[in-house]
């Protein structure tokens, strides 16, 4: 059976790339739940911290509370997001894939955050053929210059 919040990920990565922009999504989920969905907009809008973890968080608002959600993501969690998961006290993380992007899953891990990663072959696509056909984007979204 199909994860409803990784499977609002991933509708959400794929909507993000037929945009044109980078194809990541994420949602933040309650109770089995979909709260707040989202996908990169760097290039859509113009927002360097425009993540997909944080436009899904963004997407859900504000929350007396964080310890009783789940957040996915189609790929592994940069600093910046994995820094918001701290800030926030999300205590689970489920990860599409870590193999185009190691990211920052032993931070996580190092703060007590459980780190589910899935190894999807879905997401391994999307970001393999994105950095393939796009590599200065790419570079752009991890700061690498
Ligand atoms: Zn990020």
């Amino acid at each position: 059976m199909r994860d409803p919040g990784f499977e609002a990920a991933v509708g959400a990565a794929m909507e993000g790339g037929r945009e044109g922009g980078v194809p990541i999504g994420a949602a933040l989920v309650r109770g089995g739940e979909v709260i707040g969905v989202g996908h990169n907009e760097r290039v859509q809008a113009g927002d360097p911290t425009a993540h997909g973890e944080i436009s899904a968080l963004r997407d859900a608002g504000r929350q007396r509370t964080y310890r009783d959600t789940v957040l996915y993501t189609t790929l592994a969690p940069c600093a910046m997001c994995a820094g918001t998961v701290i800030q926030f006290k999300i205590p689970k993380v489920v990860v599409g894939e870590d193999r185009t992007f190691p990211g920052e899953l032993d931070l996580l891990r190092s703060r007590g955050v459980e780190v589910v990663v899935l190894d999807d072959e879905r997401c391994i696509g999307a970001m393999a053929d994105f950095q393939r056909a796009h590599p200065d984007l790419w570079a752009e979204d991890i700061a690498q210059d």
